[in-house]
C-alpha cells in the first residue's frame, strides 16, 4: 500500500505528520512512504534524513495524492485535494468536524475514508495515538514560556542584596492536559500558581503539582462519559466570573484553556475583568481558535488593552516548539496505523467493531458513518 504525507499549506503551520523515525516504523509495516519534499523543514527535520529512512520524496503533489491508499497531514485538506484522491483511500488528519459539514460531505462524495484525530477516544488503549493530548501538553508548556517572554518580570522569587523579588503569580483556568502542563511548567520556573476547573476531581491533580486550587461554588457541574467538561449555565458562568475576578486582579499571568468538546469555548474573562488586571500582566487564551475564553482575544495576534494588559491569542501555540510537536504528532499517526494494520494481509483492518475506530471514523463508502455528524450532512441519524 502507498502512504503519502503532504506538506502543510496553512499559513504559519510549522508541524508535519511524519518524522524520519515514524517513517521507518511505517516502512517496517510494509508501506511505501512518499512525502512532499521539504515537509519537515520548518520543524527542523531534514529531507536527507527522510530519504535515509526510506521515504521517497516528491515534488509532484497531484500524482502522489492520486496514487495514495493512505494520506496523512496535520490540517484539514483543501477541497481540490479530496477530489484528487482514490475512492476507498484513507485520509487521516485533524478535521475540526463540528465546524466542517461541507468538508465531511466532500469526503463522502469522493468515497474517501476520513478519520479525524480530534475524535479518537481519550481511552488508555488509544493513548499512543491521542494527538489532542500530545499537542495540548506542548501548548500548556508553550503558553507559560510565551507569557514569561512578554512579562517584564521574572517568575521565581529571588533574594538579592538589593532586595527580594517576589514570585510571579500565575492563574490557570481549565486544568485538562494543557492546564496541567502549564501548572507544572510555571511551578518549575518558580511561580506561585493557582488553578480552577469545573470538573470534579481536578482539585487533587492541582494540589499534587504543588499549586493551589481556587474554590468557586457553582452548584452541579459534572463531566461526560468521555471525561470532558459539561457546558455551564449562564448563571454558573456569571458566578465563575465573579469568583475569578479577584484572582485575575492579583495575577501577573493568566492562562485559559477552558473548552467544552464540540461546542464553542466559554467566555470567562470579560472586558471588565481585564480592566481590573495589573498593567503589564499577560493573558494567554489557549481556546482562541474555538471561540476564545477571553474578551477581545484575536487568533494569531497579541492584543494590548488600553490599560496595558497583553492578550496572547496564538493560532497554534504548540507550533512554537514545532520540532517536538512534530515528533509526538508523527508518533500518534504511526500508532494509529500500527493499531489497525493487519500484518498478514498488509492492509488496514477497518471492518472491525473497534471502539477507537467507531469514535474517529467519519466517512466511509460514500457516506458519513459517524452518528454525531450524519444529521449535519443531511443523512438519517
Ligand atoms: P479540554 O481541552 O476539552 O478542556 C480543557 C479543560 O477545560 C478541561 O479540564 C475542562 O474541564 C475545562 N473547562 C471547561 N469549561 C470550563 C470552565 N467553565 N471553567 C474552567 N474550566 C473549564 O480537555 P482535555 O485536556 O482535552 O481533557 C479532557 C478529558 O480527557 C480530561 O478528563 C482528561 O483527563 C481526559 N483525558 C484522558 C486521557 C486518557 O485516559 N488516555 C488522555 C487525555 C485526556
Amino acid at each position: 500500500m502507498n502512504c503519502y504525507v503532504t506538506a502543510e499549506t496553512a499559513p504559519g503551520e510549522t508541524r508535519a505528520a511524519l518524522t524520519p523515525a515514524s517513517a521507518a516504523e511505517l516502512i517496517k509495516l510494509g508501506l511505501t512512504v512518499r512525502a512532499r519534499s521539504g515537509l519537515g523543514t520548518a520543524a527542523h527535520y531534514a529531507d536527507a534524513d527522510y530519504t535515509k529512512a526510506g521515504v521517497i520524496l516528491t515534488e509532484d503533489h497531484a500524482a502522489a495524492l492520486a496514487d495514495a491508499d493512505i494520506v496523512l497531514r496535520v490540517r484539514k485538506p483543501p477541497a481540490e485535494d479530496i477530489a484528487r484522491m482514490k475512492r476507498g483511500a484513507l485520509h487521516l488528519s485533524f478535521l475540526d468536524p463540528f465546524n466542517e459539514p461541507a468538508l465531511l460531505a466532500a469526503f463522502a462524495a469522493a468515497g474517501v475514508t476520513a478519520v479525524s484525530l480530534e475524535m479518537i477516544p481519550r481511552t488508555t488503549l488509544a493513548q499512543k495515538m491521542d494527538a489532542l493530548s500530545s499537542q495540548s501538553s506542548l501548548a500548556g508548556y508553550s503558553a507559560v514560556i510565551e507569557a514569561a517572554q512578554r512579562l517584564r518580570m521574572v517568575l521565581p522569587m529571588m533574594m538579592t542584596p538589593a532586595g527580594t523579588i517576589l514570585p510571579a503569580r500565575v492563574f490557570v483556568v481549565g486544568v485538562g492536559v494543557a492546564g496541567l502542563q502549564a501548572i507544572a511548567t510555571a511551578k518549575r520556573l518558580g511561580a506561585r500558581v493557582e488553578a480552577f476547573d469545573t470538573r470534579p476531581g481536578v482539585e487533587e491533580q492541582v494540589k499534587s503539582l504543588g499549586a493551589k486550587f481556587v474554590k468557586i461554588e457553582l452548584g452541579a457541574t459534572g463531566q461526560t462519559a468521555g471525561g470532558y467538561a459539561q457546558a455551564l449555565t449562564p448563571e454558573q458562568i456569571a458566578k465563575q466570573q465573579a469568583g475569578m475576578a479577584k484572582i485575575c486582579a492579583q495575577a501577573d499571568i493568566v492562562i485559559t484553556t477552558a473548552k467544552v468538546f464540540g461546542r464553542p469555548a466559554p467566555r470567562l474573562l470579560t472586558q471588565a475583568m481585564l480592566d481590573g488586571m495589573k498593567p503589564g500582566s499577560v493573558v494567554v487564551d489557549l481556546a482562541v481558535e474555538s471561540g476564545g475564553n477571553v474578551a477581545s482575544s484575536r487568533p494569531g495576534e497579541d492584543v494590548v488593552t488600553p490599560h496595558g494588559v497583553t492578550i496572547v491569542g496564538h493560532h497554534c501555540i504548540e507550533g512554537t516548539v514545532s520540532h517536538h510537536a512534530t515528533q509526538v504528532l508523527a508518533a500518534n499517526f504511526a500508532a494509529w496505523l500500527v493499531h489497525f494494520w493487519d500484518v498478514k494481509t498488509k492492509t488496514l483492518r477497518l471492518d472491525s467493531p473497534d471502539e477507537i475506530l467507531r469514535g474517529c471514523l467519519l466517512t466511509r463508502g460514500g457516506v458519513v458513518v459517524h452518528p454525531q455528524f450524519q444529521k449535519a450532512e443531511g443523512q438519517k441519524g
